[in-house]
């Protein structure tokens, strides 16, 4: 078996409690052999790319470089969440493209590419994940890396109208056609690369999800991104000892909790959904009092302005709530910003009749998955689902709703709490059967063995080679 290389922007320190994905990727690591490779998460006055720290675990290493200050307000605050993340989801108004960001991008992946072409060996995989290093890829083939490299996206890519609006739109394609593979997390984010390809006459089909583009043939498809839903389960069933969820759970005083857990993001469209609980029981004035809805929260890229705007709205947002529909006993609306720990999260999972999860747009959410896979078979809550996360695709027994529609909202959170307990059991059987059946080791089986079955570069990359000049 090839040893495999991973590579993302953060590499997970030793001291991480690692989530599903870094998990996973350890594990094939371990099965392996090999490397991973990223940022160190430390900035040092100048960079060099012969300074990589390696640490070894076992037949894996860990290579570490650092950034400058310059490289990361450029190419992580700036390109990567300033203008891809907002872009990729659907959010032109908070794009805020510049030259020097994307130049700056550019930089910090042929910096990447620098320090990670002497570390790799003949035989390798490469398995790159994201949107901070689209163009690592392209910049490791002008070095004369031939491996096979393969590239993740987490989050979703959009249709060509909205891909068009940033200005090096045909660099991004054109860097993506440099790896064998290309992996989305669902069709609708296939469907709209393939349109943005063919649309702009980029390149050309020529088999079953197979691309010709700029002179390079590469293959690309869905791979769902899953969870390690047999070990949420076994969490969520355990979790009733730990002293957050009993805090919780004596706290309620038997009344209905309705859950919400998100990074602060303006793609998660919590400000949405509190006004949309709010119109819940503006509209059902019985359930005053009945139920609590708990919105866990932890911030996220302060430092990028419009992060820091959010912050302030939706704790306002909260508040305005809290103070207009409240009683002396009874706060509506728990709003938490901290970060909760995998098995306490599994038990406030758990413990929720309904899991609210409405973004505005999401590559998958795991979130989602995990409220499903933590669920009592014999009594589980329900799914209240955006139809705008990757998510909404494979889990069928949700409530779908459109975030945007405060209404519509409003109306499936009633239908939510009380709907039958068979009802309940119905619906959360199948999306249970399919997590397990389709999880996080699944996934990184099913990617890996397709790019191991895809032809490596076969020659020089001609198309990469003309656009660097
Ligand atoms: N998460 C966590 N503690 C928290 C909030 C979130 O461990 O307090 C985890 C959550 O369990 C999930 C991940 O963060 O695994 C969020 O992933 P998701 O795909 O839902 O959203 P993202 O933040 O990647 O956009």
């Amino acid at each position: 078996m090839s040893r495999l290389v991973v590579v993302s922007n953060r590499v997970p320190s030793a001291k991480d409690s690692a989530g599903g994905l870094a998990v996973a990727l350890g594990a094939a690591l371990a099965e392996r052999g090999g490397l991973w490779f990223g940022w160190s998460g430390e900035t040092s006055g100048e960079r060099e790319a012969d300074r990589v720290h390696i640490r070894t675990e076992g037949n894996v290493d860990y290579a570490l470089v650092d950034l400058t200050q310059r490289d990361l307000d450029e190419y992580y605050s700036g390109f990567a969440n300033r203008a891809l993340w907002p872009l990729f989801h659907y959010r032109l108004d908070l794009t805020d493209f510049s030259r020097k960001d994307l130049a700056g991008y550019f930089r910090v992946n042929r910096f990447f590419a620098r320090a990670l072409a002497k570390l790799i060996q003949p035989d390798d995989i490469v398995w790159v994940h994201d949107y901070h290093l689209i163009p690592l890829a392209s910049e490791l083939r002008q070095l004369g890396v031939r491996n096979r490299m393969g590239f993740f996206l987490h989050i979703p890519w959009p249709p060509p109208d909205v891909l068009f609006a940033l200005p090096p739109h045909e660099e991004l394609v054109r860097s993506l056609a440099s790896y064998d593979l290309v992996g989305f997390q669902t069709a609708y984010d296939v469907e709209n690369f393939a349109a943005c390809v063919v649309r702009e006459g980029m390149g050309r089909r020529v088999g079953d999800q197979i691309y010709d583009t700029y002179g390079r043939v590469f293959r690309m498809g869905a791979f769902p991104i899953g969870i390690e839903t047999a070990a949420f389960a076994k969490l969520a069933s355990e979790s009733g000892k730990d002293d957050l969820v009993r805090r919780l759970e004596t706290s309620l005083e038997s009344r209905k909790l309705i859950v919400g857990v998100d990074r602060l993001d303006y793609s998660k469209g919590i400000g949405q959904r509190i006004e949309a609980f709010s119109r819940f029981i503006e509209t059902n004035p019985d359930q005053k009092g009945q139920v609590v809805f708990l919105q866990v929260t932890p911030k996220s890229r302060s430092e990028v302005p419009e992060y820091a705007d959010m912050q302030r709205e939706v704790a306002e947002l909260a508040g305005r709530v809290n103070g207009a529909l409240g009683d002396v006993d009874w706060t509506p609306i728990r709003y938490i910003n901290r970060t909760i720990g995998r098995g306490a999260l599994a038990g406030i999972y758990r413990m929720a009749d309904v899991g609210l999860i409405t973004p505005l747009r999401d590559g998958m959410n795991l979130v989602a998955k995990e409220y499903v896979a933590s669920q009592n078979a014999d009594d589980p809550g329900v799914l209240v689902l955006s139809r705008f996360a990757g998510a909404a695709r494979e889990l069928d027994g949700a409530l779908l709703v459109n975030p945007y529609d405060i209404d519509d909202v409003a109306n499936v959170i009633g239908r939510a709490i009380t709907m039958p307990r068979e009802e309940r059991v119905a619906r959360w059987r199948g999306m249970y059967a399919r997590l397990h059946r389709y999880d996080i080791n699944r996934w990184l089986e099913t990617f890996l063995d397709t790019l191991n079955k895809v032809e490596p570069a076969p020659s020089v990359d001609t198309g990469a080679l003309a656009a660097a000049g």
